[in-house]
């Protein structure tokens, strides 16, 4: 949200739904840019801040635009109020900043919805069992819209976001990327995971858990704008919604790509067991997040290479580990590029479908493009290549998958 101009056409949104008939609860999240000030403040304030002291800052956020909507909404002559985090209350446990939604007690918040008050709900705010203002984590106002949908048994969950719909990829890379309206919870997990970020990731798992159908659509809406019930944007579905969908079924949904993996290569390691278990226990402690590993062949003497991917924001903290634990895993050099990227073809579609790897590998080699390690999952293939490949590669893929839509000038 930003801005009371953007304030009034929330409401303007949330009103016509109402008049459409449903009883409406809105979670907001805050102003536009008002989340990262509030963090600078408290940056400010003391740098080794109380996370329990920054989730009463943060959270303020979310407090201002859910009294400023309910006002919007009853100067629009609507029925509405505030419920604040506590208030609910939204039962919260874990640690502040990132705490996990445990549950909602919905029973006052329901009755008063039949009275026809619209609901409005600050996004990204709790209640600790100790009684105090908890946060759920960056982007958290999408987790707190899915986990007011499955407390209050929404029809639907619409999400009002900054794009307006998942698209098969990219659109500032591939102009012809197509938004889809349909995608599964599973494939938005594996897109989310590898850098499509539309919504927080957790937000995506609890409505698989909860079985929460998510609308994702685009907040920059005129008043005019198509009405939520038609169903304008994309709609993030189970499994057997999607079965239900014949003609939305395609092999592969989506082209994702990150930038911000890192390639570590550690020469010379012993080829010998638990060889491996000394490289990533370590790792693993730190809470470092390897994603792609390759043992390469082994060498003669009994020496093998070892290939694996971490965050770049992990890079440094992983040399550092591997160099301090030297004598232990026994290796002769440890080798680092992080100018990769790394492309996943996701798509629910490859359960049942054989040559989905197949026609990535081929369609990357006719176009020069080499392949440094693979990794796989049911419904994902993922390739680490050269960073500066990046755009080649998604546009290539989007081609030979046939994603492209037919109407739009390349
Ligand atoms: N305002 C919070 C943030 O910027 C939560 C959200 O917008 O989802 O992270
Ligand atoms: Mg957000």
């Amino acid at each position: 949200m930003a801005g009371t101009e953007r304030i009034r056409r929330v409401a303007n949104i949330v009103r016509k739904q109402q008049a459409a008939g449903h009883e409406v609860a809105v979670v907001v999240s805050a102003m536009a840019g008002e989340t990262d000030r509030l963090v600078t403040f408290c940056r400010e304030a003391n740098p080794l801040y109380d996370p329990a002291e920054y989730d009463v800052v943060v959270a303020s956020g979310e407090q201002v635009t859910s009294g400023l909507l309910a006002l919007t909404l009853q100067a629009m002559g609507c029925k509405a109020r505030s419920w604040l985090g506590w208030q609910l209350p939204v039962h919260t446990e874990g640690a502040h900043a990132k705490a996990r939604v445990r549950d909602i007690e919905s029973n006052a918040l329901l009755a008063s919805m039949a009275e026809g008050k619209i609901a409005v709900i600050p996004g990204f705010q709790g209640l600790s069992d100790d009684g105090r203002v908890t946060t759920l984590g960056r982007g958290g106002s999408d987790t707190s819209a899915v986990a007011v949908a499955a407390a209050i048994h929404a029809d639907r969950c619409d999400i009002y976001t900054d794009v307006d719909g998942v698209y098969t990829t990219d659109p500032r890379i591939v102009a012809r990327a197509r938004k889809q309206k349909y995608v599964t919870y599973e494939e938005m997990l594996e897109l989310a995971s590898v850098g499509a970020k539309v919504l927080q990731t957790r937000s995506v798992s609890l409505a698989m858990k909860e079985g929460v159908r998510v609308q994702v659509l685009s907040s920059f809406i005129d008043d005019d704008a198509p009405p939520a019930d038609n169903l304008p944007g994309t709609m993030i579905v189970s499994d057997e919604e999607m079965e239900g969908l014949e003609m939305e079924r395609q092999l592969v949904t989506g082209i994702a790509h990150d930038k911000n993996e890192a390639k570590v290569i550690l020469t010379r390691v012993p080829d010998k067991p638990g060889a491996v278990a000394h490289i990533f226990t370590p790792l693993a402690d730190a809470s470092i997040n390897v994603d792609m590993i390759i043992q390469n062949v082994g060498r003669e003497k009994g020496e093998t290479d070892v290939t694996f991917t971490v965050p770049q924001a992990d890079l440094a903290r992983t040399q550092a580990l591997l160099e301090a634990k030297r004598d232990e895993i026994g290796f002769n050099r440890v080798i680092t590029d992080s100018k990769v990227a790394k492309i996943s073809v996701v798509g629910v579609g490859m359960k049942s479908h054989a040559g989905v790897a197949a026609t990535m590998f081929r369609a990357l080699a006719e176009r020069g493009i080499n392949v440094q390690a693979i990794s796989t999952s049911e419904i994902k293939v993922s390739v680490l290549i050269d960073e500066d490949e990046t755009e080649l590669a998604v546009r290539v893929l989007h081609t030979a998958y046939g994603l492209d839509a037919p109407d739009v000038a390349a």
